[in-house]
């Protein structure tokens, strides 16, 4: 709707800024034109009314974008993805809208740049800008997203001068630390030169001209001899009939700047180099260059490098040699085809130019990356070279990390598929040990929700947290498993000496003593018996149900005082709060719940099981082991959430297990699990666990369920 007066050819009012993009587009076809022209059409209406700090129309930045990835012959989604670059964050559109228009590609690009966009470096560490490049590739699945995102940048660096010192600072600085080096990586040479003596420019505002001045000047001194070398050149290979262009090449001014200051050399030593470039149209023609070149001028030993044989990580490919001029001076040739200098140029962007026109549109984009990838593999593997330079790459573009940041901005790396548990743990043991829940993006969120990269995450930690065994079963890195583990054995062994205490009290209160009838000689004589060496591990045992605790008592008092009533253990019967922890279970197969009777069984190495006292589990168990169970009751009050089993026969309708799960949850109660199984074509049995606080709370389910007509027959399952 928007794009209708830019659609009808001829009607359309001339459009300087439209007209110039599409003079650039001359390798498109009518489809693809038209698609940037709606593109064009979309975002000049969202940016109706904006300006740039420079008093232009908005317009004119997302233009200059596309035009920027024009140059590189971008495909059309990827110069529609700029041209709506801005329209997410400064305007009132959300992704949604650009899908509707554009599809969900071009959608997913124009989000991709908006969240990088949005991550602030300026309140990060310096120190971590590796670890920035790492994230912001991390958070791209589309590589086009940072080829939109480097051009959006190279146009604000472009257009730097109109903002305020500070601010032109913070976006040179970002700029070589951060996207200079990703040009890098991604092999875009002409980019990342831009970016390099842009913010050389912004940040040393002495230095640069004077730099730039000396340059000038050198070049003038420097005219002559470069005239002469090439021609000289160019004579040469003609007189072999070799077909080639020679291009004379200077050092740009930041790596300029970089030499002086790194390699500690003077401006002249740097600008006494003569750099020419010859570009061929083969391989083949690259060596024959080369010879027809040593034959010309001196090589100087150890400077000759075959980067065509044994590409650099970035893909890159020439002959690099160094000669000794006639009268002495050092000239460096550097000898490429036409292809390898386009991707010297573009990096990873000439690959859609190369490999990319019969099949526009086609591949999906990470594909295609990974393409580039096989064509990296490929020149290693012909070089017969190890493989491993292309890791980095290849890490950098598919990570099997993923970067996110600390509320206070540093940046964390975990593995894929990481939580905030491995989160917390990273950050601190402590930290692990006592979290209860996550903040994601400000957003509360569950603690097993596996992190994506650029997220910052805030641990939410109380005093008497202690790790849950269910974490187990999410948590990946080493470190958050076996501290998880560590820390329950450590809960577990207190937890068991705190039960193993209670459990040896009631022993001795049913022969009417208490601690201080335990004689020392006596333990000491105990613990020695049974091989242990502390009190603490008695009480552990006990608590682990290992040892009956009745039988310790009689051992640890002295004889003749405690034999009147050893059959009173039942008298006074143990509270169970449910709070206990690691050392109290309750029974799976009759789930009992407050309100119920129960009979605690003590199992050896796991502590007290809690049954129903009806269960048939337990019936079987009591023949067999009755010195091992144990008279437990309910505290009361009772706080927490209990499991019941129900087993319910329903009518076979549409809906039914819905409506089922919203009563269930609209009496307060949580459905744990449900299995549902057909018992005829008329019924379903359904097998629902529901966490209940106590029978009056599950009465009252079961009586809603009832009501509900569908519902044919409801038990609860008790064994
Ligand atoms: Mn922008």
């Amino acid at each position: 709707m928007l794009t209708s007066v830019q659609t009808e050819p001829g009607v359309a009012a001339p459009d300087p800024l439209l007209d110039s993009l599409l003079t650039q587009l001359d390798y498109f076809n009518t489809e693809q034109r038209q698609l940037v022209i709606q593109a064009y059409a979309f975002s000049q209406a969202a940016h109706q009314g904006q300006y740039r700090r420079s008093g232009e129309p908005y317009i004119t930045h997302p233009v200059a974008v596309a035009g920027i990835l024009a140059d590189m012959k971008m495909d059309a989604q990827s110069l529609m993805a700029a041209l709506l670059h801005d329209v997410i964050e400064d305007c009132l559109f959300t992704k949604e809208n650009i899908a509707q228009e554009f599809g969900h590609t071009v959608a997913d690009l124009v989000d991709g740049v908006s969240k990088i966009s949005a991550i602030n470096f300026e309140s990060r560490k310096v120190q971590q800008a590796e670890n920035f490049r790492k994230m912001v590739l991390a958070m791209t699945k589309d590589i086009r997203v940072i080829l939109v995102k480097l051009s959006d940048r190279l146009h604000n660096m472009r257009t730097l001068q109109v903002l305020n010192p500070e601010k032109r600072r913070r976006i040179a600085t970002e700029s070589l630390e951060i996207y200079a080096p990703i040009a890098n990586r991604l092999g875009m040479n002409n980019i990342r030169v831009e970016f390099e003596d842009l913010g050389f420019a912004a940040l040393y505002p002495m230095r640069a001209p004077l730099i730039k001045k000396a340059v000038k000047k050198a070049r003038g001194h420097r005219k002559e001899l470069m005239h002469t070398i090439e021609a000289a050149i160019e004579q040469r290979l003609s007189q072999e009939n070799l077909t080639a262009r020679v291009i004379g090449r200077e050092k740009h001014l930041y790596s300029i700047y970089q030499k002086m200051k790194t390699q500690r050399k003077s401006f002249s030593q740097i600008m006494d180099v003569y750099g020419f470039r010859i570009i061929t149209d083969s391989v083949n023609m690259c060596y024959r260059i080369l010879g027809a070149i040593h034959n010309l001028y001196k090589p100087i030993p150890g400077r000759f490098k075959d980067y065509i044989a044994i590409p650099k990580a970035n893909g890159y490919q020439s002959l690099h040699t160094t000669l000794k001029g006639s009268s002495g001076v050092p000239i460096e040739i550097q000898v490429r085809t036409e292809e390898m200098d386009a991707m010297a140029n573009n990096g990873i962007a000439a690959h859609w130019l190369y490999k990319s026109e019969t099949q526009f549109n086609k591949e999906t984009q990470s594909s295609r990356a990974r393409e580039w990838l096989k064509g990296l593999l490929e020149l290693q593997k012909s070089a017969g070279n190890s493989l491993e330079f292309i890791e980095s790459v290849k890490i950098d573009l598919f990570p099997d990390e993923v970067y996110v940041f600390t509320p206070k901005g540093n940046i964390l790396e975990l593995p894929v598929g990481a939580t905030a548990v491995d989160f917390a743990y990273t950050v601190h043991t402590d930290v692990g040990n006592r979290c209860i829940a996550a903040r994601i993006d400000n957003r509360l969120s569950p603690l097993s929700v596996p992190l994506q990269s650029g997220q910052t995450v805030e641990i939410i930690t109380t005093k008497n947290a202690c790790p849950n065994p269910l974490w187990l079963s999410f948590a990946v890195t080493a470190r958050a498993r076996s501290s998880i583990r560590h820390a329950l054995k450590h809960q577990q062994r207190s937890e068991s000496i705190a039960l193993g205490k209670t459990l040896l009290e009631k022993a001795l209160q049913s022969f009417h003593q208490n601690w201080h009838a335990i004689l020392p000689a006596k333990q000491k004589a105990t613990l020695k018996e049974l091989n242990l060496s502390t009190f603490d591990d008695l009480l552990e045992d006990i608590g682990l149900g290992n040892r009956m605790a009745p039988l310790i008592a009689r051992r640890l008092i002295a004889e003749g005082d405690h034999m009147e009533d050893a059959a009173a253990t039942t008298s006074h019967p143990l509270m169970i709060h449910g709070t206990e922890g690691l050392v109290i279970h309750f029974a799976k197969c009759c789930r009992p719940i407050p309100g119920d009777p129960i009979i605690g069984f003590l199992s050896p190495g796991k502590g007290m099981v809690i049954h129903l006292d009806a269960c048939r589990n337990l019936s079987n168990e009591l023949k067999e082991h009755p010195d091992k169970c144990l008279a437990v009751n309910w505290a009361s009050p009772i706080e927490g959430e209990f499991l019941a089993g129900l087993r319910i026969e329903m009518e076979n309708k549409r809906g039914v297990l819905a409506n089922l799960a919203t009563i269930i949850s609209d009496s307060g109660a949580n459905i744990e699990s449900i299995h549902m199984g057909e018992k005829d074509a008329r019924l379903s049995i359904i097998h629902a666990v529901l966490g209940v606080k106590h029978r009056v709370h599950l009465a009252r389910v079961i009586k809603r369920l009832r009501a509900a007509q569908s519902a044919i027959k409801i038990t609860r399952i008790k064994g």
